[in-house]
């Protein structure tokens, strides 16, 4: 790994609440570190929060953790109430990636260190790194999962009825998800094998936003997929896969199959996920969704703990990536962690064996 060293006391310095300097670098207990994550309405950033906040207590920082129920508006009042408040470090989780730029230039300004938490914040100088895992490599596991089970590369021709979505077009995240699935899946749509009946298949990678889901929510998802259902599935016409780029999007799309009659384990369509989010593990159990890509959520917790670490004693912050993440001003320093696919069979090993859940969480 790379290591990089970034103003190392940058975490020092703020101005407390009560208006008196303190140096904090060098110890957690003069450290307050904010935590901004984006939602509560879906489960991985409760637990990202969480497991955060109690890593970061139990090492003996001051932490202070909001959510901002997916408004712009108010994640942006939270990090300027932190930075008030004399934050010294901020760990966040943006909504919208561009939209940060003017409140981080405040802390720029208050010496404070700034991490982003699986999303990238973008026009700005003032993000120190970057946590999170292989986004394009969500995508990629996704696109050949579907190449693997359709058989398409041992010449299985097809043709099979494809339908694509995308994350939401604020979420940096979301062009790197289906840059990885559609590098793999384009060829095939090209050459014919996979169709896509409601047109609904990006010309290029740069288009990916015309297929994407605002808020990454659910219902959004659900009345997409209803209405290329209603309208371009006639007949006996199938839908055959369903490229969803997480757990959230491949709920709603699951309830407009059932709306319409799918059948699981019957003519219910093969559709990928991400988080393996308890309500669509459950679902894999019942055979509507295929695989979730999971990323252990509790190791990027830990990863920007150390990271932290290491800011506040003043040592080398440790790094992996120092290419793919630019922001448009500069290229972020990254940590980059593996995301791994998980089928039905394997729940009970990886989910429930690395403790992640409890066999009962499940129903197993
Ligand atoms: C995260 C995904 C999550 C999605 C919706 C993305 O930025 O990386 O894990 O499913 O946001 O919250």
């Amino acid at each position: 790994a790379t290591t990089l060293t970034v103003g190392a006391l940058g975490a020092c310095s703020a101005e407390r609440a009560g208006g008196e300097e303190e140096a904090s670098g060098g110890s957690p207990e003069d450290t307050l570190v904010g935590i901004a994550m984006p939602t509560r309405s879906l489960e991985r950033w409760n637990n990202d929060g969480a497991h955060l906040d109690e890593l970061l207590q139990d090492a003996g920082y001051e932490t202070s953790l909001q959510y901002a129920d997916n408004q712009v508006d108010e994640q942006i009042t939270q990090l300027q109430n932190m930075i008030n408040e004399g934050a010294d470090i901020l760990v966040i989780a943006s909504i919208d990636g561009t939209a940060l730029a003017p409140v981080l230039q405040d802390a720029a300004e208050n010496d404070i260190t700034v991490i982003a938490y699986d999303r990238l914040i973008n026009e700005s100088e003032n993000v120190d790194y970057y946590a999170t895992f292989d986004n394009e490599l969500v995508g990629t596991l996704q696109g050949e999962f579907i190449v693997e089970e359709l058989g398409l590369e041992d010449g299985e021709e097809g043709p099979f009825t494809l339908e694509p979505f995308a994350g939401s077009p604020d979420d940096n995240n979301a062009r790197f998800f289906f840059k990885g699935a559609w590098d793999v899946l384009s060829p095939y749509v090209e050459e014919g094998v996979l169709e896509v009946p409601s047109g609904k298949a990006p010309a290029s990678v740069d288009e990916w936003t015309s297929i994407g889901i605002q808020g990454w929510e659910s219902s959004r998802a659900q009345s997409e997929m209803e209405n290329r259902l209603n309208s371009f599935y006639e007949g006996n016409e199938k839908v055959d896969v369903v490229l969803s780029p997480n757990d959230s999007l491949a709920l709603g799309i699951q309830q407009a199959l059932e709306g319409a009659g799918y059948e699981p384990g019957g003519d219910w369509p093969l559709i990928t996920g991400q988080d393996a989010d308890e309500a669509n593990v459950k679902n894999m159990l019942e055979d509507k969704q295929a695989m979730t890509v999971w990323k252990d959520t509790r190791t990027l917790g830990d990863q920007v703990a150390t990271m932290i670490d290491q800011i506040v004693a003043g040592e080398e912050v440790e790094v992996n990536d120092t290419e793919t993440y630019d922001n448009g001003v500069k290229v972020v320093p990254s940590y980059l962690l593996e995301p791994q696919v998980v089928t039905k069979d394997e729940i009970e090993d990886v989910l429930v064996g690395s403790g992640f859940y409890e066999a009962s969480d499940l129903g197993l």
